[in-house]
């Protein structure tokens, strides 16, 4: 991959800095209908939906384009857009498996945030083994019954539309009988339950549903190939474009190099201690592992459409990094990381209670990061049995042998 940018990229990431710099929000976007109002913003200038293509309303931008718009974005601590998780990857599933009508009746409206989205795939004994979800699906002729419970549903207090795994027929092996349905979640039959974090927000929730109403026409796929349709979501959860992520890293470093300049202890800047110092410069090695992690996938981007089972070792890269990260932080500001804002962008809305972007919410906030989307445990066993061939079992009788 030729890593240099072209006249082309150099000219559009000079434009971005201009746009940014002349409409970023000077403000807080403390409510949902402002969040909206800068999404939309975003969107009418070509930054949200690039990689979609202009048919379905994106932009058709190259993933060189988009990685330079993040990069702007975290320089200016610009707040993200919303709806990550229907942009991110539900929208790209319902492009690849979806029908001409639901592409034409959903894409659109979920990438100018009139309608957000949620992902209904893990219960209370189905997240590691999602295969074993009991949410079930009944065609009644015209449509489809739903009943059952999902839980940890990011969004889901603010959703419009879920994306839905149900079981459609218990008899065949598990991964067999699991469908992939569009819910809508304002109907009687969806109750929606939040959830209070540890960080004091409710930004996910549990979702009941009762006798709910699935359309057959929002069936995604065939009836039963809902585990496939699965992994091209679960792909594009896990190795979505990092590099703006790592420029956010990058502006908190400086940051925190700037606290242990200044914060004393015994007198003495932290900053002076060369224990400090050394962990500092191993987290900051660590932090241009990242950068070059990121132009991985950058590249592989460049040359295929989709990240694949690789997105894996992304995910499983920069969410171990977030915790040492973030642990390092709080180790070096102690107190003061409550205090502290660490302009750190969370991914998802949170209208609820205006929680501050501090270290220490930003630390809470790391220890998600290695469960969502699949835990790291799992993301090793998917690199060793799809990226690495290693067999599945290993059996005793043939390691002493
Ligand atoms: C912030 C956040 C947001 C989320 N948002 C959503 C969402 O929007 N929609 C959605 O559907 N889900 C969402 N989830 C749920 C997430 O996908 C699950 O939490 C995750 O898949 C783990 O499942 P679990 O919590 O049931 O843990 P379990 O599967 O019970 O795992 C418990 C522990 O056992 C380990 N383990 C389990 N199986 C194995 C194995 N085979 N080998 C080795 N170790 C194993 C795990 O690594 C973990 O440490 C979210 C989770 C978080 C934290």
């Amino acid at each position: 991959m030729d890593l240099n940018y072209s006249a082309e990229d150099r000219e559009f990431r000079d434009n971005t800095r201009r746009w940014l710099e002349a409409n970023v929000p000077t403000q807080e976007l403390a409510t949902l209908e402002e969040r909206k109002a800068w999404h939309r913003k975003l969107y009418e200038a070509g930054y949200v939906g690039m990689l979609w293509p202009r048919e379905f309303g994106g932009w058709g931008a190259s993933p060189m384009q988009q990685a330079i718009v993040q990069d702007e974005m975290a320089r200016v601590s610009a707040p993200p857009p919303i709806n990550g998780l229907g942009i991110g990857f539900i929208g790209p599933t319902i492009i690849v498996h979806g029908t001409d009508w639901q592409k034409q009746r959903y894409l659109k409206k979920m990438l100018t945030a009139e309608e957000i989205w949620c992902q209904l795939y893990s219960e209370p004994n189905a997240g590691s083994d999602l295969a074993s979800l009991r949410t079930r699906a009944e065609d009644q002729g015209d449509h489809f019954l739903v009943n059952g419970q999902k839980i940890w549903t990011s969004s889901g207090p603010i959703s419009d539309w879920g994306i839905l795994l149900a079981r459609t027929d218990s008899k065949v092996a598990k991964h067999k009988g699991i469908s992939c349905f569009l819910l809508h979640m304002r109907q009687p039959g969806v109750e929606v339950r939040p959830l209070r974090q540890i960080t004091g927000s409710s930004l996910f929730s549990e979702v009941f549903m009762t006798n709910a109403r699935a359309e057959k026409r929002d069936l995604i796929g065939k009836l039963n190939q809902g585990w496939e349709i699965a992994q091209t979501t679960l792909g594009w959860e896990r190795g979505a474009n990092s590099l703006g992520r790592v420029t956010r890293y990058a502006i908190a470093f400086t940051q925190l190099v700037r606290a242990a300049k200044e914060l004393k202890r015994g007198g003495r800047p932290l900053f002076d201690d060369p224990v400090v110092r050394a962990k500092l410069g191993r987290i900051y090695a660590d932090l241009e592992v990242q950068r070059y992690a990121g132009l991985r996938v950058l590249s592989a981007l460049l040359k295929s459409d989709s990240p694949g089972a690789a997105s894996s070792i992304t995910k499983l890269s920069y969410t171990e990094f977030e915790k040492r990260y973030y642990e390092l932080a709080l180790e070096i500001l102690g107190h003061r990381g409550q205090l502290i804002s660490a302009r750190e962008e969370f991914e998802e809305v949170d209208t609820s209670s205006g929680e501050p972007g501090t270290w220490a919410t930003a630390f809470l906030w790391s220890r998600a990061g290695t469960i969502y989307s699949g835990s790291s445990e799992i993301q090793k066993n998917i690199i060793g049995e799809r990226v690495l061939g290693l067999p599945k079992e290993v059996r005793a009788d043939r390691l002493k042998a």
